[in-house]
Protein backbone atom coordinates (compact mmCIF):
# COMPACT_ATOMS: atom_id res chain seq x y z
CA UNK A 1 0.00 0.00 0.00
CA UNK A 2 1.36 3.40 -1.03
CA UNK A 3 -0.32 5.98 1.00
CA UNK A 4 1.18 9.42 0.25
CA UNK A 5 3.21 11.06 3.70
CA UNK A 6 0.77 13.47 3.98
CA UNK A 7 -2.29 11.03 4.74
CA UNK A 8 0.03 9.13 6.84
CA UNK A 9 0.55 12.23 8.90
CA UNK A 10 -3.16 12.93 9.06
CA UNK A 11 -3.99 9.32 10.50
CA UNK A 12 -1.60 8.94 12.59
CA UNK A 13 -3.20 11.98 14.38
CA UNK A 14 -6.72 11.06 13.84
CA UNK A 15 -6.20 7.68 14.96
CA UNK A 16 -2.74 6.90 17.17
CA UNK A 17 -2.72 7.65 20.40
CA UNK A 18 1.01 7.97 21.46
CA UNK A 19 1.96 6.76 25.19
CA UNK A 20 3.64 9.39 27.37
CA UNK A 21 1.99 11.94 25.03
CA UNK A 22 0.03 15.28 25.13
CA UNK A 23 -1.58 14.24 22.38
CA UNK A 24 -3.21 18.05 22.15
CA UNK A 25 0.52 19.31 21.80
CA UNK A 26 1.64 16.72 19.65
CA UNK A 27 -1.44 16.77 16.95
CA UNK A 28 0.30 20.43 16.65
CA UNK A 29 3.36 19.25 15.31
CA UNK A 30 4.43 17.62 11.66
CA UNK A 31 4.84 13.91 13.49
CA UNK A 32 8.37 12.32 12.20
CA UNK A 33 7.03 9.01 10.71
CA UNK A 34 10.17 6.49 10.22
CA UNK A 35 9.63 4.21 7.28
CA UNK A 36 13.47 2.36 7.45
CA UNK A 37 16.31 2.23 9.60
CA UNK A 38 20.20 1.53 8.38
CA UNK A 39 23.09 0.88 11.41
CA UNK A 40 22.77 4.00 13.62
CA UNK A 41 20.06 5.88 11.37
CA UNK A 42 16.25 6.32 10.65
CA UNK A 43 14.43 7.42 7.58
CA UNK A 44 11.69 8.99 7.30
CA UNK A 45 8.33 8.39 4.99
CA UNK A 46 10.35 11.64 2.93
CA UNK A 47 13.77 9.79 2.76
CA UNK A 48 15.18 11.85 5.33
CA UNK A 49 18.63 10.68 7.15
CA UNK A 50 18.26 11.02 11.08
CA UNK A 51 20.91 9.57 13.59
CA UNK A 52 19.54 7.62 16.13
CA UNK A 53 20.52 8.98 19.42
CA UNK A 54 18.31 7.36 21.79
CA UNK A 55 18.77 3.53 20.53
CA UNK A 56 15.11 4.18 19.24
CA UNK A 57 13.88 3.23 23.04
CA UNK A 58 17.21 2.60 24.58
CA UNK A 59 17.40 -0.74 23.09
CA UNK A 60 19.44 -1.05 20.02
CA UNK A 61 22.59 -2.59 20.21
CA UNK A 62 23.79 -3.42 16.56
CA UNK A 63 22.27 -1.06 14.85
CA UNK A 64 19.18 -1.54 12.82
CA UNK A 65 18.06 -3.44 9.99
CA UNK A 66 21.42 -5.67 11.11
CA UNK A 67 22.11 -8.47 8.39
CA UNK A 68 22.80 -11.21 11.18
CA UNK A 69 19.80 -10.19 12.97
CA UNK A 70 17.36 -10.41 10.18
CA UNK A 71 19.07 -13.35 9.46
CA UNK A 72 18.30 -15.03 12.42
CA UNK A 73 14.71 -14.14 12.69
CA UNK A 74 14.05 -15.17 8.51
CA UNK A 75 15.46 -18.06 9.93
CA UNK A 76 13.46 -18.87 12.92
CA UNK A 77 10.49 -17.46 10.69
CA UNK A 78 10.81 -20.43 8.54
CA UNK A 79 10.37 -22.96 11.31
CA UNK A 80 7.90 -21.48 13.49
CA UNK A 81 6.85 -18.33 14.63
CA UNK A 82 5.42 -18.67 17.70
CA UNK A 83 4.49 -22.08 19.98
CA UNK A 84 3.65 -21.51 23.36
CA UNK A 85 5.56 -22.62 26.91
CA UNK A 86 2.83 -23.34 28.63
CA UNK A 87 2.97 -27.16 28.77
CA UNK A 88 5.20 -27.45 25.59
CA UNK A 89 8.85 -25.88 24.87
CA UNK A 90 10.95 -24.75 21.77
CA UNK A 91 14.80 -24.69 20.73
CA UNK A 92 15.19 -21.31 20.68
CA UNK A 93 13.72 -20.37 24.13
CA UNK A 94 15.97 -23.34 26.11
CA UNK A 95 19.30 -21.69 24.20
CA UNK A 96 18.44 -18.58 25.33
CA UNK A 97 17.81 -19.41 28.84
CA UNK A 98 21.31 -21.88 29.15
CA UNK A 99 23.18 -18.67 27.36
CA UNK A 100 22.01 -16.35 29.60
CA UNK A 101 22.21 -18.73 32.72
CA UNK A 102 26.34 -18.39 31.69
CA UNK A 103 26.53 -14.76 31.44
CA UNK A 104 24.58 -13.38 34.29
CA UNK A 105 26.07 -12.96 37.52
CA UNK A 106 26.31 -16.31 39.70
CA UNK A 107 23.39 -18.11 40.96
CA UNK A 108 21.02 -16.86 38.99
CA UNK A 109 19.87 -20.54 37.46
CA UNK A 110 16.30 -20.00 36.15
CA UNK A 111 14.74 -18.04 33.66
CA UNK A 112 11.11 -17.20 33.79
CA UNK A 113 10.19 -15.13 30.20
CA UNK A 114 7.85 -12.34 29.61
CA UNK A 115 7.49 -9.54 26.75
CA UNK A 116 8.19 -5.98 28.48
CA UNK A 117 10.01 -4.33 31.33
CA UNK A 118 6.97 -4.23 32.70
CA UNK A 119 6.27 -7.14 32.54
CA UNK A 120 9.88 -8.83 33.93
CA UNK A 121 9.32 -6.30 36.90
CA UNK A 122 5.56 -7.73 37.79
CA UNK A 123 6.98 -11.25 37.95
CA UNK A 124 9.79 -10.18 40.29
CA UNK A 125 7.50 -8.77 42.83
CA UNK A 126 4.62 -11.52 42.51
CA UNK A 127 8.09 -14.33 42.56
CA UNK A 128 8.87 -12.36 45.69
CA UNK A 129 5.87 -12.27 47.47
CA UNK A 130 4.83 -15.84 46.83
CA UNK A 131 8.42 -16.98 47.85
CA UNK A 132 7.84 -15.45 51.25
CA UNK A 133 4.23 -16.93 51.77
CA UNK A 134 5.70 -20.40 50.86
CA UNK A 135 8.41 -20.10 53.78
CA UNK A 136 7.95 -22.85 56.43
CA UNK A 137 8.83 -19.75 59.07
CA UNK A 138 5.80 -18.25 59.98
CA UNK A 139 7.29 -14.83 60.84
CA UNK A 140 8.87 -14.76 57.44
CA UNK A 141 5.08 -15.24 55.48
CA UNK A 142 4.36 -11.84 56.64
CA UNK A 143 7.13 -10.08 54.41
CA UNK A 144 5.07 -9.19 51.27
CA UNK A 145 5.91 -5.03 51.02
CA UNK A 146 8.86 -3.52 48.99
CA UNK A 147 11.42 -1.45 49.19
CA UNK A 148 11.69 1.08 46.41
CA UNK A 149 13.76 4.18 45.88
CA UNK A 150 11.91 7.38 45.17
CA UNK A 151 12.18 8.57 41.79
CA UNK A 152 12.17 4.94 40.76
CA UNK A 153 10.68 3.63 37.22
CA UNK A 154 10.31 -0.02 36.73
CA UNK A 155 6.84 0.50 34.27
CA UNK A 156 3.58 0.87 34.07
CA UNK A 157 1.34 -2.00 34.67
CA UNK A 158 -0.03 -1.52 38.37
CA UNK A 159 2.49 -3.17 40.23
CA UNK A 160 5.40 -1.70 38.53
CA UNK A 161 3.98 1.68 38.94
CA UNK A 162 3.16 0.62 42.97
CA UNK A 163 7.05 0.41 43.17
CA UNK A 164 7.39 3.42 40.94
CA UNK A 165 8.37 6.49 42.85
CA UNK A 166 7.97 9.56 40.16
CA UNK A 167 4.74 11.78 41.13
CA UNK A 168 4.70 12.96 37.37
CA UNK A 169 3.93 9.37 36.19
CA UNK A 170 2.55 7.53 38.90
CA UNK A 171 0.75 10.16 41.49
CA UNK A 172 -2.34 9.67 39.27
CA UNK A 173 -3.18 6.06 40.77
CA UNK A 174 -2.24 6.06 43.89
CA UNK A 175 -5.31 5.14 45.17
CA UNK A 176 -4.95 1.57 42.78
CA UNK A 177 -1.21 1.32 44.03
CA UNK A 178 -0.25 -1.29 46.44
CA UNK A 179 1.60 0.57 49.91
CA UNK A 180 5.64 0.61 48.88
CA UNK A 181 8.09 2.22 51.16
CA UNK A 182 10.33 4.25 49.75
CA UNK A 183 14.48 5.13 50.46
CA UNK A 184 15.65 8.79 49.36
CA UNK A 185 17.62 8.19 45.58
CA UNK A 186 20.64 9.23 44.99
CA UNK A 187 20.14 12.23 43.27
CA UNK A 188 23.91 13.89 44.02
CA UNK A 189 22.99 17.06 41.86
CA UNK A 190 20.94 17.90 44.37
CA UNK A 191 21.79 15.81 47.08
CA UNK A 192 18.90 16.34 50.06
CA UNK A 193 21.54 16.24 52.74
CA UNK A 194 23.61 18.88 51.38
CA UNK A 195 26.87 16.86 50.14
CA UNK A 196 28.55 17.51 46.69
CA UNK A 197 29.26 14.08 44.53
CA UNK A 198 32.71 12.62 45.29
CA UNK A 199 32.73 14.71 48.69
CA UNK A 200 30.43 12.38 50.83
CA UNK A 201 31.15 8.90 52.99
CA UNK A 202 27.50 7.80 51.22
CA UNK A 203 25.86 9.30 54.41
CA UNK A 204 22.46 8.86 52.26
CA UNK A 205 23.35 4.59 52.42
CA UNK A 206 22.69 5.74 56.63
CA UNK A 207 19.31 6.82 55.88
CA UNK A 208 18.27 3.74 53.68
CA UNK A 209 19.62 1.19 56.63
CA UNK A 210 17.07 2.91 58.72
CA UNK A 211 14.28 2.31 56.54
CA UNK A 212 15.56 -0.98 56.30
CA UNK A 213 16.04 -1.82 59.86
CA UNK A 214 12.86 0.00 60.51
CA UNK A 215 10.52 -2.40 58.07
CA UNK A 216 12.99 -5.50 56.97
CA UNK A 217 10.51 -7.92 58.79
CA UNK A 218 7.50 -7.14 57.05
CA UNK A 219 9.80 -6.75 53.63
CA UNK A 220 10.01 -8.93 50.65
CA UNK A 221 12.18 -7.31 48.36
CA UNK A 222 14.15 -4.29 47.82
CA UNK A 223 14.08 -3.00 44.04
CA UNK A 224 16.75 -1.32 42.53
CA UNK A 225 17.66 0.26 39.12
CA UNK A 226 21.05 -0.39 39.40
CA UNK A 227 23.84 2.11 38.91
CA UNK A 228 21.28 4.52 36.95
CA UNK A 229 17.88 6.15 37.53
CA UNK A 230 17.10 6.14 34.20
CA UNK A 231 13.32 7.75 33.89
CA UNK A 232 14.08 10.49 36.54
CA UNK A 233 16.70 12.02 34.70
CA UNK A 234 20.13 9.93 34.14
CA UNK A 235 20.76 10.22 38.33
CA UNK A 236 23.79 7.96 38.60
CA UNK A 237 24.19 6.21 42.27
CA UNK A 238 27.60 6.99 43.52
CA UNK A 239 30.31 4.15 43.45
CA UNK A 240 29.52 1.81 46.46
CA UNK A 241 25.72 2.75 46.86
CA UNK A 242 24.62 -0.38 44.79
CA UNK A 243 26.82 -3.15 46.55
CA UNK A 244 25.64 -0.76 49.90
CA UNK A 245 21.60 -1.99 49.08
CA UNK A 246 23.10 -5.66 48.10
CA UNK A 247 25.04 -6.05 51.54
CA UNK A 248 21.53 -4.56 53.42
CA UNK A 249 19.21 -7.16 51.99
CA UNK A 250 21.86 -10.17 52.86
CA UNK A 251 22.00 -8.78 56.23
CA UNK A 252 18.15 -8.53 56.86
CA UNK A 253 16.83 -11.27 54.84
CA UNK A 254 15.06 -9.49 51.67
CA UNK A 255 15.61 -10.50 48.31
CA UNK A 256 17.24 -8.16 45.84
CA UNK A 257 15.61 -7.09 42.81
CA UNK A 258 17.63 -5.47 40.11
CA UNK A 259 15.61 -4.24 37.51
CA UNK A 260 18.70 -3.84 34.04
CA UNK A 261 15.67 -3.18 31.92
CA UNK A 262 17.54 -0.27 31.01
CA UNK A 263 20.91 -0.57 32.27
CA UNK A 264 21.28 -4.73 30.67
CA UNK A 265 23.07 -5.81 28.13
CA UNK A 266 26.42 -3.47 28.06
CA UNK A 267 24.62 0.10 28.65
CA UNK A 268 27.01 0.84 31.23
CA UNK A 269 29.58 -0.87 29.57
CA UNK A 270 29.86 -4.08 31.53
CA UNK A 271 27.55 -6.68 30.28
CA UNK A 272 25.50 -6.22 33.23
CA UNK A 273 25.37 -3.16 35.54
CA UNK A 274 25.56 -5.39 38.68
CA UNK A 275 28.68 -6.65 37.16
CA UNK A 276 29.86 -3.17 38.08
CA UNK A 277 30.33 -3.94 41.69
CA UNK A 278 30.15 -7.73 41.66
CA UNK A 279 26.68 -8.13 43.22
CA UNK A 280 24.60 -11.30 42.66
CA UNK A 281 21.38 -10.33 43.08
CA UNK A 282 17.88 -12.51 44.11
CA UNK A 283 16.17 -11.85 40.83
CA UNK A 284 17.43 -10.06 37.65
CA UNK A 285 14.88 -8.37 35.09
CA UNK A 286 16.08 -8.09 31.58
CA UNK A 287 14.62 -6.63 28.92
CA UNK A 288 15.00 -3.92 25.62
CA UNK A 289 18.74 -4.56 24.48
CA UNK A 290 18.16 -8.91 25.08
CA UNK A 291 16.80 -8.74 21.66
CA UNK A 292 19.53 -6.11 20.45
CA UNK A 293 16.18 -4.08 20.26
CA UNK A 294 14.12 -5.92 17.43
CA UNK A 295 11.18 -7.70 18.66
CA UNK A 296 9.58 -7.33 22.23
CA UNK A 297 11.02 -10.51 24.88
CA UNK A 298 11.64 -10.00 28.76
CA UNK A 299 13.03 -12.02 31.18
CA UNK A 300 13.06 -12.65 34.98
CA UNK A 301 15.88 -14.83 36.40
CA UNK A 302 16.28 -15.93 39.97
CA UNK A 303 18.57 -18.26 41.90
CA UNK A 304 17.61 -22.15 42.91
CA UNK A 305 16.50 -20.81 46.58
CA UNK A 306 13.99 -18.67 45.03
CA UNK A 307 12.84 -21.40 42.48
CA UNK A 308 12.97 -24.37 45.26
CA UNK A 309 10.43 -22.46 46.96
CA UNK A 310 8.30 -23.33 44.60
CA UNK A 311 7.94 -27.05 44.39
CA UNK A 312 5.45 -29.06 45.42
CA UNK A 313 2.52 -31.16 45.08
CA UNK A 314 -0.53 -29.74 43.13
CA UNK A 315 -2.10 -29.67 45.95
CA UNK A 316 0.41 -27.35 47.80
CA UNK A 317 -0.57 -24.62 45.59
CA UNK A 318 2.90 -23.60 45.38
CA UNK A 319 2.63 -23.06 41.31
CA UNK A 320 3.78 -20.51 40.09
CA UNK A 321 0.37 -19.21 38.28
CA UNK A 322 1.51 -16.41 36.09
CA UNK A 323 2.17 -16.63 32.15
CA UNK A 324 1.60 -14.36 29.05
CA UNK A 325 0.30 -15.64 25.51
CA UNK A 326 3.46 -14.64 24.12
CA UNK A 327 6.02 -15.75 27.17
CA UNK A 328 9.44 -17.32 25.23
CA UNK A 329 8.54 -16.29 21.43
CA UNK A 330 10.87 -18.00 19.40
CA UNK A 331 11.37 -15.45 17.31
CA UNK A 332 12.40 -12.69 19.76
CA UNK A 333 14.59 -16.01 21.56
CA UNK A 334 16.23 -16.03 18.19
CA UNK A 335 16.90 -12.52 17.88
CA UNK A 336 18.34 -12.38 21.56
CA UNK A 337 20.63 -15.45 20.65
CA UNK A 338 22.06 -13.58 17.33
CA UNK A 339 22.27 -10.09 19.32
CA UNK A 340 24.51 -11.82 22.56
CA UNK A 341 26.48 -13.75 19.42
CA UNK A 342 27.76 -10.55 17.59
CA UNK A 343 28.83 -8.74 21.06
CA UNK A 344 31.01 -11.84 21.97
CA UNK A 345 32.63 -11.00 18.45
CA UNK A 346 35.04 -8.55 17.15
CA UNK A 347 36.04 -7.58 20.56
CA UNK A 348 32.55 -5.69 20.57
CA UNK A 349 33.05 -4.85 24.41
CA UNK A 350 36.39 -3.54 24.11
CA UNK A 351 35.38 -1.09 21.55
CA UNK A 352 32.70 -0.35 23.45
CA UNK A 353 34.81 0.76 26.22
CA UNK A 354 37.19 3.17 24.30
CA UNK A 355 33.60 5.09 22.75
CA UNK A 356 33.09 5.67 26.48
CA UNK A 357 35.90 7.29 27.32
CA UNK A 358 35.86 9.34 24.06
CA UNK A 359 32.05 10.48 24.65
CA UNK A 360 33.55 11.11 28.44
CA UNK A 361 36.05 13.42 27.20
CA UNK A 362 33.79 15.39 24.55
CA UNK A 363 31.20 16.21 27.16
CA UNK A 364 33.29 17.83 29.51
CA UNK A 365 33.10 21.10 26.70
CA UNK A 366 29.04 20.74 27.56
CA UNK A 367 30.23 22.61 30.86
CA UNK A 368 30.74 26.02 28.47
CA UNK A 369 27.16 26.49 28.08
CA UNK A 370 25.85 28.73 30.91
CA UNK A 371 22.94 26.60 31.67
CA UNK A 372 23.96 23.35 31.51
CA UNK A 373 23.95 22.68 35.16
CA UNK A 374 24.97 19.04 35.68
CA UNK A 375 26.34 16.45 33.16
CA UNK A 376 25.84 12.18 34.43
CA UNK A 377 27.21 9.37 32.49
CA UNK A 378 27.44 6.01 33.17
CA UNK A 379 28.83 3.83 30.11
CA UNK A 380 26.58 5.02 27.16
CA UNK A 381 24.06 6.78 29.00
CA UNK A 382 23.72 10.27 29.52
CA UNK A 383 21.36 12.84 30.94
CA UNK A 384 22.24 16.58 30.85
CA UNK A 385 20.68 18.63 32.96
CA UNK A 386 19.89 21.89 31.75
CA UNK A 387 19.52 24.65 34.54
CA UNK A 388 17.62 28.22 34.51
CA UNK A 389 20.36 29.40 36.73
CA UNK A 390 23.97 27.44 37.53
CA UNK A 391 24.48 28.78 40.62
CA UNK A 392 21.81 28.38 42.31
CA UNK A 393 20.64 25.25 40.40
CA UNK A 394 17.18 27.11 39.53
CA UNK A 395 15.27 24.24 37.58
CA UNK A 396 13.71 26.04 33.92
CA UNK A 397 9.54 26.17 34.55
CA UNK A 398 7.99 23.29 33.01
CA UNK A 399 6.18 25.52 30.82
CA UNK A 400 8.94 26.56 29.36
CA UNK A 401 9.38 23.28 27.58
CA UNK A 402 13.22 23.32 27.29
CA UNK A 403 14.12 19.84 26.84
CA UNK A 404 11.48 19.16 24.01
CA UNK A 405 12.83 22.64 21.81
CA UNK A 406 16.00 21.22 22.43
CA UNK A 407 15.55 18.17 20.89
CA UNK A 408 13.08 19.61 18.23
CA UNK A 409 16.31 22.06 17.26
CA UNK A 410 18.24 18.72 17.12
CA UNK A 411 16.23 16.90 14.99
CA UNK A 412 16.03 19.98 12.27
CA UNK A 413 20.11 19.36 12.28
CA UNK A 414 19.42 15.29 11.50
CA UNK A 415 19.26 14.29 14.74
CA UNK A 416 16.96 12.30 16.88
CA UNK A 417 16.91 12.52 20.60
CA UNK A 418 14.52 12.57 23.36
CA UNK A 419 14.47 14.78 26.89
CA UNK A 420 13.39 13.73 30.39
CA UNK A 421 11.60 17.08 31.36
CA UNK A 422 15.43 18.93 31.62
CA UNK A 423 17.64 16.74 31.15
CA UNK A 424 18.59 15.97 27.71
CA UNK A 425 19.11 12.65 27.14
CA UNK A 426 22.02 10.66 24.99
CA UNK A 427 21.64 6.99 24.54
CA UNK A 428 23.43 6.29 21.42
CA UNK A 429 23.54 3.36 19.75
CA UNK A 430 25.98 0.37 21.28
CA UNK A 431 27.60 -0.01 18.19
CA UNK A 432 27.86 3.79 16.63
CA UNK A 433 30.89 4.51 15.24
CA UNK A 434 33.14 7.82 16.68
CA UNK A 435 32.11 9.88 13.98
CA UNK A 436 28.40 9.10 14.98
CA UNK A 437 29.11 9.98 18.18
CA UNK A 438 30.97 12.78 17.12
CA UNK A 439 28.15 14.13 15.02
CA UNK A 440 25.65 13.05 18.12
CA UNK A 441 27.51 15.59 20.56
CA UNK A 442 27.91 18.07 18.33
CA UNK A 443 24.91 18.38 17.11
CA UNK A 444 23.16 18.55 20.96
CA UNK A 445 26.04 20.69 22.18
CA UNK A 446 24.40 23.53 19.42
CA UNK A 447 20.68 22.67 20.20
CA UNK A 448 21.40 23.74 23.59
CA UNK A 449 23.65 26.47 22.77
CA UNK A 450 21.29 27.31 20.73
CA UNK A 451 17.87 27.05 22.50
CA UNK A 452 19.50 28.44 26.07
CA UNK A 453 20.43 31.69 24.46
CA UNK A 454 17.73 32.32 22.83
N1 LIG B 1 12.36 -0.77 34.21
C1 LIG B 1 13.21 0.18 33.81
C2 LIG B 1 14.43 0.47 34.63
C3 LIG B 1 12.96 0.89 32.64
O1 LIG B 1 13.79 1.88 32.26
C4 LIG B 1 11.81 0.59 31.87
C5 LIG B 1 11.48 1.29 30.57
N2 LIG B 1 12.08 2.49 30.32
C6 LIG B 1 10.95 -0.42 32.34
C7 LIG B 1 11.27 -1.09 33.50
C8 LIG B 1 9.71 -0.78 31.59
O2 LIG B 1 10.02 -1.45 30.42
P1 LIG B 1 8.90 -1.59 29.26
O3 LIG B 1 8.71 -0.22 28.70
O4 LIG B 1 9.51 -2.54 28.30
O5 LIG B 1 7.69 -2.12 29.93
Amino acid sequence: MNVPAAQLEEWDKEYVWHPFTQMKAYRKEKPLIVERGEGSYLFDIEGNRYLDGVSSLWVTVHGHNNGELNKAIKGQLERVAHSTLLGLANVPSILLAKRLVEITPGGLNKVFYSDSGATSVEIALKMAYQYWRQQGNEENRNKRKFISLVEAYHGDTIGSVSVGGMDLFHSTFKDLLFETVHAPAPYCYRCYLGKQRGGCRLECMDEVEKIVQRHHQEVAGFIIEPLVQGAAGMLVAPEGYLSGVSRLCKQYNILLIADEVAVGFGRTGKMFACGQEEIEPDILCLAKGITGGYLPLAVTMTTDRVYNAFLGEIEEFKTFYHGHTYTGNPLACAAALASLELMEKNNFMGRLREKIAFITERLKHFYSLEHVGDIRQRGMMIGIELVLDRATKEPYPPGADLGHRVILEARKNGVIIRPLGNVIVLMPVLSMGMPELEELLNVTYNAIKSITED
